[in-house]
């Protein structure tokens, strides 16, 4: 069988004092530890909270190790979990991701106790609109809250979690977390596919303008350079906004109907994975034949992208994971702030 890599981000919103952490820790380190042994470019994240705000790694690691070490460290500062806002800040990190790298899926797994803050009732909706769109990425949220004896009433966080696909597992003892674990572990998307052909995530046409959003349109260059497609020299070409590759925008709109993001003038870019958008309309036309700009013609730009050397996406995260392993990052609980524009199809994670 076949698995599709995931990025796993661990939220641990237990309450400091409350249960003993080192058990806890083992069944983490070993959940992280048998994910990579079934596929070598899962990566792994973590956030926990501290009294100025939640902590988390600056980048999504290929080392599971990484995980118990940022546990221990982390450890003798915490306070009690804000479990919405950390939520909030986890679907801001997994967006980084997805707009730069393809060909993931993606698992927020959230610990939490009786005590762990609640989810504010005006948190809720919003919540489950933003979850009504980022699940097709996908993503799936499972929560695995450890009660104590207190009453817990853990309908929001299980609300949540179903809407996503995922669950609330709720447990008494603390052994029982790794059992748990072992099943999240394996629970993953069966389905392999080719770097560029996404449209198996079924982005529905509702959902279109939220993820057109994150793609980037190319900036104009207005200067005599090669396009990275056709190896034509001109003057109107366009230019990836991450890795600064050039390309005609005839040349790129035939290449979104090879590649199949799933909305027709969304693509990413075949250099650096960077999800790119060009003018609908452009699009279309290029799509059913017509040209909108006279170079190049479309039979030649054809042979080119059935020519072009796709990087393996393997490869690629490897080259991104750094040397000394990943910072831990601090943000203030102010910066987390989502604000959904009035048209209710935008929503956008503001940490200015
Ligand atoms: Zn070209
Ligand atoms: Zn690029």
């Amino acid at each position: 069988m076949v698995y599709r890599a995931e990025d796993t981000l661990i939220i641990y919103g237990l309450t400091p004092g409350l249960i003993d952490s080192a058990p806890i820790q083992k069944s983490l380190t070993d959940f992280c530890k048998k994910k990579k042994s079934m596929v070598s470019s899962d990566r792994f994240n973590l956030i926990m909270f501290l009294k100025n705000g939640p902590n988390y790694l600056e980048n999504f690691t290929l080392n599971p190790d990484h995980i118990p070490i940022a546990l221990k460290s982390l450890e003798e500062d915490l306070v009690r979990g804000n479990i919405s806002a950390g939520i909030f800040l986890a679907i801001k990190l997994i967006i980084e991701v997805f707009k730069t790298i393809s060909e993931r899926s993606f698992h927020l797994v959230i610990i939490l106790d009786s005590q762990s803050n609640d989810i504010p009732n005006d948190k809720v909706p919003v919540l489950i609109n933003l979850i009504n769109k980022v699940k097709e990425m996908p993503l799936v949220i499972d929560m695995i809250s450890i009660n104590t004896g207190n009453l817990f009433d853990g309908s929001k966080f299980k609300k949540i979690a179903e809407k996503s696909g995922g669950d609330l597992y709720s447990i008494k003892k603390v052994k029982e977390l790794s059992s748990i674990l072992n099943i999240l572990a394996e629970k993953k998307e069966v389905s392999a596919f080719s770097a560029f052909e996404e449209s198996v995530t079924h982005i529905s046409e509702e959902n279109f303008p939220f993820y057109e959003n994150f793609a980037e349109i190319p900036l104009d260059i207005e200067e005599m350079r090669t396009c990275s497609i056709c190896y034509q020299k001109d003057i109107n070409l366009v230019q990836c906004t991450k890795c600064k590759t050039y390309a005609h925008k005839n040349c790129w709109a035939l290449w979104s109907k090879t590649v199949h993001f799933g909305i027709p003038n969304v693509f990413r870019c075949h250099i650096c994975f960077n999800l790119l958008k060009l003018d609908k309309d452009l699009v279309e036309m290029v799509h059913s034949g017509i040209l909108i700009y006279e170079e190049p013609q479309l039979e030649d730009v054809q042979k080119y992208i059935d020519d072009i050397k796709v990087i393996n996406v393997e490869n690629y995260i490897q080259s991104l994971e750094a040397q000394e392993g990943p910072k831990v990052v601090q943000i203030e609980y102010p910066d987390i702030n989502l604000t959904v524009k009035d048209d209710d199809i935008t929503i956008i994670i503001d940490d200015e």
